[in-house]
């Protein structure tokens, strides 16, 4: 136990994370969420000046390309943790060397190729 609590945990969060991450968590990963999550995150949106008008415009421009899994939630990009909107094939390696089957990975805008 580190001792923190969930508050702090996403306090921390939302102070590193990235314009498209809290905005990808505020839009996308929502459903569920703790009340006191969601307001975290749209004060942390709102001192970064992002506010209802940029959410809605980051649910058009990125709502209709991200993934969803069958549970309804968006797929994680595998290097971040923004909702993936593409996905690359990569072999999974023996040891790293021998190929051994085709794995799908998904990707965000910021990691795609
Ligand atoms: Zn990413």
């Amino acid at each position: 136990m580190s001792g923190l609590t969930h508050v702090e945990k996403c306090q921390s969060f939302a102070q590193k994370a990235s314009d498209g991450e809290l905005l990808d968590q505020y839009c996308f990963f929502s459903t569920g969420m703790e009340p006191w999550a969601l307001l975290l995150l749209r004060e942390e949106l709102g001192q970064r000046g992002l506010r209802e008008d940029s959410f809605l415009e980051h649910r058009k421009n990125h709502g209709n390309r991200v993934t969803y899994a069958s549970d309804g939630y968006p797929k994680l990009c595998k290097d971040c943790r923004r909702a993936a909107t593409g996905h690359n094939t990569v072999w999974a390696k023996f040891f790293g060397l021998l190929p051994l089957y085709p794995r799908r990975v998904f990707t965000c805008d910021d990691h795609q190729g």
